[in-house]
């Protein structure tokens, strides 16, 4: 039996009821994968504020350093909405990802086949849609510097060093082997100079990766073919601000905010978490859907534990329990089970078992 420690931060709002789904369905994986979970639970958000003051304290951010991997519920809500910006739940999410170093972000476009009357895409064109927006997460512009804004202009400055395109060329050829071994780098090159240096650099760290299929596209077309051909893509290789944009265009297009599962890897730590906020309107309703919490623990499996057969047994045991028709109510339509957040929960981890 392997040992793994994982930090718990389920936060505020609905984080605290799809954690719980995580640790259940982890619990249930854990048991066929040779694995011995040790969780521990953290303040972070808006009630660590109440507790401690802060939004993520030191010994938050130090039991998150002494673990395998760190699951995030989700954080925020109205009572916090007026504190200034350092106190603000959504100053932890910052700080936490700099702290851990976390330079990708990982986003997958997964088209489940009993939801795609749920996408604003046609069924034609989603159906089978199945790729990853890898997504640089602590250069370019976001960060870059000189910076600021006067009464006359404003100014930021997109720049990436070599070791930072490198390093995520060299994540996004990797995760393309364990899939189709396609990637396709996003960038501007005809217009900006950074751009054709992010190009440059990630042609050369593909010589280590023949094996791999590597193709360019303008970050203007990539939005447009997200759209027209979504299944031509395998792993989408970008900047920072390409690609906050390209994910969430990705993601909508499988149809509902609870289904979109999300994991940011740096060099010792990851972390995985649901990209929906806390839900304030649907907190404590049991109306949460686990769903993308529970589908970040299957990329848990696949990147951390580098497990993904169990990741894969997740994933087709969430397929079964929508083709089985049971819906929370952000995915319901006609003719499917209203559930709760538990019932489907413990659907999926029926299914987990069935699958095995
Ligand atoms: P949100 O994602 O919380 O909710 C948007 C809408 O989607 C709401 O109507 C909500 O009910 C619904 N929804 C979201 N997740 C759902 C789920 N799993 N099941 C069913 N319905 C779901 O976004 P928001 O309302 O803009 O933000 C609420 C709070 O969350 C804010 O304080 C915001 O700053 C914070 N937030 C946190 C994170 C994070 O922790 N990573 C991300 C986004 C927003």
């Amino acid at each position: 039996m392997e040992h793994k420690k994982i930090t718990l931060l389920p936060g505020d709002g609905i984080g605290q009821e799809v954690t719980r789904s995580a640790v259940q369905v982890m619990k249930a994986a854990a048991q066929f994968s040779g694995i011995e979970f040790e969780f521990q639970e953290c303040l972070m958000g808006g009630c660590s504020y109440d507790a401690h003051g802060i939004p993520l304290t030191d010994e938050t951010l130090q039991v998150c350093f002494n673990s395998d991997a760190v699951f995030l519920g989700a954080v925020g809500g109205y009572k916090w909405e007026t504190l200034p910006h350092h106190l603000k739940p959504e100053a932890a999410l910052l700080k936490l990802r700099k702290e851990l170093g976390l330079y990708t972000n990982i986003r997958p476009a997964k088209v489940y086949e009993p939801l795609i009357d749920a996408s604003t895409l046609k069924r034609s064109v989603v159906a089978g849609v199945d790729f990853v927006v890898l997504r640089e997460l602590t250069g370019g512009i976001y960060f870059g510097t000189p910076r600021g804004m006067t009464a006359e202009s404003g100014w930021n400055t997109m720049v990436y060093a070599k070791e930072e395109v490198e390093r995520i060329a060299r994540m996004g050829f990797e995760i393309a082997r364990k899939r189709n071994g396609r990637v396709t780098s996003v960038d501007k090159a005809n217009v900006l100079e950074v751009s054709q240096f992010w190009r440059n650099v990630v042609h050369e760290v593909h010589k280590d990766y023949q094996d791999v299929q590597l193709s360019d596209m303008y970050v203007d077309n990539a939005a447009m073919q997200i759209v027209r051909d979504p299944k031509q893509f395998d792993v989408l290789l970008t900047s920072n601000l390409f690609g906050d944009i390209l994910s969430d265009i990705a993601g909508m297009i499988t149809g509902s905010l609870g289904m979109l599962p999300s994991a940011s890897i740096g060099a010792k730590y990851s972390l995985y978490e649901p990209v929906h906020g806390s839900a304030p309107d649907i907190a404590g309703q049991k109306k949460a859907n686990p769903l993308a919490a529970i589908s970040s623990v299957a990329m848990m499996f696949a990147y951390t534990f580098n497990l993904k057969k169990t990741s894969d047994l997740i994933e087709s045991a969430i397929d079964k329990t929508l083709a089985d028709g049971l819906r929370t109510p952000d995915i319901f339509s006609e003719g499917c089970k209203l559930v709760t957040t538990d019932e489907m929960t413990d659907a999926v981890i029926g299914n987990l078992n069935k699958v095995l």
